[in-house]
């Protein structure tokens, strides 16, 4: 079959799943935010969970259209992409539901009308980058999502935005909720390894940007804005600055990564295993992307600047401040590194 491939306009329909997901709400925000015509799926039953519910209203209050179901309802979602006329799919389906997709892409393919699906990818170059387990199932579960979109030829952009600004924990889920350290750095290897940090309204912005652009149709766009580009070191001074005080680094070797990962306690062995392939083996950085299937963000929109994680780590420093946090000039602040949810991984 052939998937339509005229080109998505800015009044095209979006359709977003994972919309109450930590991804998902900053691309359902900057959706909204631009104006488009949102609707956004919900799985039932959210009522019973207040934080998502306010999530929910939230998005309604600014105009979001609420639909209900399940992607991994095929019959559904070939209804709702039909009765509703979407254009686009946007799904950002948290790491364990990758293969929750597939339903969702036969939708896609079923009805035909749909101009472009972005897959729950929003990290890492899955092809390129090699994570030991349990990472690596992630990965596999969204290259089998890739080469299911590309067999059935539905129009993709696959989103490789890199890490989200915050500290990069290498056992905590969500990184942006928690805060950078007061009492130590744990360092990764010898710190010099670099990374590349957006901004969680960026990713949305730039996502939103992406599904309009046909120089992004069939392309793997990967975010890496240089005054971004950080190793542990340069975040820990960064974050030394913001707080007006030094802390002790502690190091974490490359054999503590790789034993944290071979414990395979979801989701920490997973974080652990990312966090190896980012700050050990340099796995956003490591290859260039001239190829026929990459484009990089900063050359489709060169005039729009990302939030500098300088700007990021001035948000932290006022965010401990407004919650009346001592910034640690007695040593003794309480560490606030935590696992934000066992029971489900994502990230990358
Ligand atoms: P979350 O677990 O926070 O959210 C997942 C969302 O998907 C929720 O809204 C959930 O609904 C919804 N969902 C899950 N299964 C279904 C289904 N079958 N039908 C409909 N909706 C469903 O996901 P994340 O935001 O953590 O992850 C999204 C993507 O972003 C992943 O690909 C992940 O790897 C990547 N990521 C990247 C990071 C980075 O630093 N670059 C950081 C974190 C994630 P409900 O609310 O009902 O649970």
């Amino acid at each position: 079959m052939t998937v339509s491939a005229s080109i998505p306009t800015a009044k095209s329909r979006i359709l977003i799943a994972g919309a109450t997901g930590f991804i998902g709400q900053f691309v359902a925000k900057a959706s909204l935010d631009a104006g488009r015509p949102t609707y956004v799926l919900a799985r039932p039953g959210l009522a019973g969970c207040p934080s998502k519910s306010r999530v929910l209203k939230s998005l309604h209050d600014k105009g979001a259209i609420i639909l209900h179901g399940l992607i991994t309802d095929r019959e559904n979602m070939e209804k709702i992409l039909k009765d509703h006329e979407i254009d686009i799919v946007i799904s950002a389906v948290g790491g364990v539901n990758v293969l929750d997709q597939v339903a969702l892409v036969e939708a896609i393919k079923a009805v035909g009308t749909v101009k472009r699906f972005l897959p729950s990818e929003f990290g890492h170059d899955v092809v390129r980058a090699d994570p030991v387990e349990p990472g690596l199932q992630m990965y596999k579960d969204k290259r089998v999502i890739r080469r299911l979109i590309e067999e059935y030829r539905i129009p993709y952009s696959y989103i490789c935005c890199n890490s989200i600004d915050s500290w990069p924990y290498y056992d905590n889920k969500h990184p942006a909720d928690v805060l950078p350290p007061l009492d130590h750095f744990k360092i990764y290897g010898d710190g010099t390894v670099k990374a590349y940090f957006v901004a969680g309204t960026d990713i949305g912005k730039f996502t939103m940007k992406v599904v309009d652009d046909v120089r992004a149709i069939n392309k793997s766009v990967h975010f890496r804005p240089s005054s971004n580009f950080y190793n542990m070191n340069e975040l820990a001074s960064l974050w030394e600055k913001k707080i007006g005080r030094t802390l002790p680094r502690v190091t974490v070797t490359e054999e503590d990564l790789l034993a944290i990962a071979a414990e395979n306690n979801i989701p920490e062995s997973i974080v652990a295993s990312f966090t190896h392939d980012i700050f050990i083996k340099g796995c956003q950085s490591n290859f260039s992307i001239n190829g026929p299937d990459d484009v990089e963000i900063g050359t489709l929109y060169p005039d729009e600047a990302f939030r500098t994680l300088d700007e990021c780590f001035d948000d932290f420093a006022n965010e401990l401040k407004d919650n009346n946090k001592d910034l640690g000039s007695n040593g003794n602040a309480t560490p606030n590194h935590v696992v934000s949810n066992g029971n489900a991984t994502s990230n990358h």
